[in-house]
């Protein structure tokens, strides 16, 4: 056993289909009486549903959250939530709501309630990021970690199959890189092959029936996992590389996850072995490797497997691979300019969508 020193993020989670129902509870808990209710435009139904439901603990409702928290967006917020003296903020969506409620906290330390209904895992990080003249800063602050999450599988039922893989494909690159990550510790270890066991159980299931609600509990239940870990530990190639994509290129977070894990965990396998072990196990399908286990996974569920389906050019991969290398970070196998040509050959293979081996 490797030493290791394991600090527990203050949340408390409430789980299980028909958990929505707790929501007027788990409000009086925080020692809420005026809740803003956020969302997308897309969910604003959802919204208005959940302040009518709550009465007279909504203090108002904004449903102008959008990817990536542009600056804009999170003053606007903030301010409407200043106007309606509100004590907590209700996020009912994906990592957009989630992300907005966290750039509120982190002005004001409002509590906030998140109800996740894809598997990005935000709700579980201390993790923000705010878009300011077109650059997503990123920051850890643990006034931003939502202080109660409810996971109602029901309410991904209409979380459409293609979204519902990419953003399962998401949750399991947290989980991959938490198993090789620098400050990696058993607890999360365990987490992290448990959600991933449970995402990839989960997806064959949903893709014959987006309603099955046991396989959407599955798939959240890893998504909880997976996000716990994306809090606690670091993140390294992979999650740097999707940062740079979607960042850079305006790719779609999602599925730039779901298209560069293989190839990431392909070029750090012989650097992390224990890690390539337990996703291998996770994955349960005997004599493949972890890279092409999720190369086979996220493909058999219809997802995009190439970056040049995503919006990628080819005449962008030099800047990717020059950014990817430009600023040194933590990897099992240590990335530098010395690395270029290899991370250049990875960026290759992805955009073609080359199963590796
Ligand atoms: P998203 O929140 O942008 O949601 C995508 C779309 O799906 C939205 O229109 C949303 O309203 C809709 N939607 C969500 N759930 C639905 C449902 N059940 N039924 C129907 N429609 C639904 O997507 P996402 O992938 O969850 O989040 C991506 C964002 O989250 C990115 O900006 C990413 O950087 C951020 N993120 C942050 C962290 C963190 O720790 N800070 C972690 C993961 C992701």
């Amino acid at each position: 056993m490797k030493d290791f020193v394991y600090t527990a993020q203050p949340s408390r989670v409430v789980f299980g289909a028909g958990s929505l129902s707790h929501l007027e509870r788990e409000i009086d808990l925080l020692g809420a009486r005026r809740a803003i209710v956020l969302s997308t435009p897309e969910q604003a139904e959802q919204a208005r549903a959940i302040a009518e439901r709550i009465g007279n603990r909504a203090a108002g409702v904004f449903a102008r959250a959008v990817m990536h928290v542009p600056i804009e967006t999170a003053r606007e917020a903030r301010e409407f939530a200043r106007q309606l003296n509100a004590d907590c903020a209700i996020a009912i969506g994906g990592g957009s709501t989630t992300g907005l409620g966290k750039a509120i906290a982190l002005e004001s330390s409002l509590p906030v309630l998140a109800i996740p209904t894809t598997y990005a895992g935000s709700e579980m990080t201390p993790i923000y990021g705010i878009t300011e003249a077109g650059l997503k800063k990123t920051g850890k602050d643990l006034r931003v970690l939502p202080r109660t999450v409810i996971y109602d599988p029901e309410l991904t039922l209409t979380l459409p199959v293609g979204m519902s893989v990419t953003s399962a494909m998401n949750a399991i690159a947290h989980a991959a890189e938490g198993l090789y990550a620098q400050d990696s510790n058993p607890v999360m270890d365990l987490m992290a092959e448990e959600g991933i066991r449970a995402l990839a159980q989960a997806l064959p299931g949903i893709r014959a029936d987006a309603t099955e609600i046991a396989a959407r509990s599955d798939a959240l239940y890893g998504a909880w996992l997976c996000g716990t870990v994306l809090g606690t530990v670091g993140m390294a190639l992979h999650h740097k590389l999707c940062h740079t994509l979607g960042g850079t290129f305006n790719l779609p977070h999602a599925e730039v996850h779901t298209v560069v894990l293989p190839h990431a965990i392909a070029f750090n396998s012989t650097a992390a072995p224990q890690a390539v072990r337990r996703i291998e196990r996770a994955l349960g399908k005997n004599g493949v490797s972890a890279a092409a286990g999720i190369f086979d996974l996220a493909q058999q569920s219809g997802a995009p497997m190439a970056l040049k389906d995503i919006g990628m050019r080819q005449e962008d991969l030099d800047k990717a691979a020059d950014l990817a290398v430009a600023n040194p970070y933590w990897n099992p196998r240590p990335i530098g300019s010395a690395q270029r040509a290899e991370i250049r050959d990875l960026l290759q293979h992805a955009y073609e969508g080359v199963r590796p081996n």
